[in-house]
């Protein structure tokens, strides 16, 4: 898969994402990611990309001629075929809010293009023209579209197959089935007087299994209430989350 990231700040993008699982994977040629720099874009002697907004306001705005340029030489490069474009992702505080399951489907495409915005933003128009998804990463505002870019890549390229060294790792975890993960432990089995619990060192695969889901049934209840609303449960764990409930001198969820 490859991530083209179109920013003003490649070596910020580029540093964050050069590193441990990520960074092996490009090594290991299984993702690409290059960072365009749109002032390389710049149709000016002062390589400026932004200007005031019209109308007035706050802050300065992203041109929309450096955007649309970086964009137009990417995609001649891409040679996608006549007619064809590239997904491309405007990050906004005003899109989408990212998800694993966002994630999981644009681990599917071949090229995702990912738009920065900087300042206030940038001119609707190229916008309009380029963009067919926008994305935000949560409900507040950051200074840039830079850190979402990498948020996206990193929730992305860890689907592509061969990414992680265990491919199952990427299967039972939160937000599948609509729950999250169950408790993990490691060595040793006591630390600071607190006990592993002993289901886990039984060897014994059926019960631990179960256990996983019910401590997953639990925490999601616990913090997640509104997943487990859509969360697919046997008749069995039904039964034992009414139970729990009930313990717990509770109806519903
Ligand atoms: N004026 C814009 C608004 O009110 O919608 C916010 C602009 S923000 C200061 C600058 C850039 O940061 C945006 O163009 C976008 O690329 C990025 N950005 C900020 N918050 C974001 C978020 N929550 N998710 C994704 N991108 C975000």
């Amino acid at each position: 898969m490859n991530f083209h990231i179109l920013t003003l700040f490649p070596e910020m993008v580029m540093n964050g994402l050069n590193t441990s699982i990520i960074g092996r994977a490009i090594e290991r040629e299984l993702l690409s990611i290059e960072a365009v720099n749109i002032r390389d874009y710049a149709f000016n002697k002062h390589q400026s990309v932004d200007d005031y907004p019209y109308g007035g306001g706050a802050g300065m705005l992203m041109q929309a001629e450096p955007v649309y340029q970086t964009y137009k030489a990417l995609t001649d490069k891409m040679k996608l075929g006549e007619g064809k474009r590239p997904r491309v992702v405007y990050l906004s505080p005003q899109g989408k809010t990212f998800s694993q399951e966002m994630a999981e489907e644009m681990a599917l495409e071949k090229e995702l293009v990912l738009l920065c915005g900087h300042y206030e933003g940038i001119d609707e128009r190229v916008l309009e023209e380029i963009v067919t998804d926008y994305v935000s990463i949560g409900d507040y505002v950051l200074t840039g579209g830079e850190l979402p870019a990498m948020v996206m890549v990193d929730a992305i390229a860890r689907l592509v197959p061969g990414v992680l060294h265990n491919d199952v790792s990427a299967e039972f975890e939160s937000f599948q089935d609509n729950l999250l993960e169950h408790p993990q432990y490691s060595r040793p089995e006591i630390w600071h007087d607190r006990q592993v619990p002993p289901v886990l060192l039984s060897g014994h695969h059926v019960n631990i299994e179960k256990w996983r889901r019910e401590q997953s049934i639990i925490r999601t209840l616990n913090n997640r209430p509104d997943l487990l609303e859509e969360a697919n449960l046997s008749e069995k764990e039904q039964k034992f989350l009414q139970e729990y409930l009930r313990e717990r001198g509770t109806d519903c969820p």
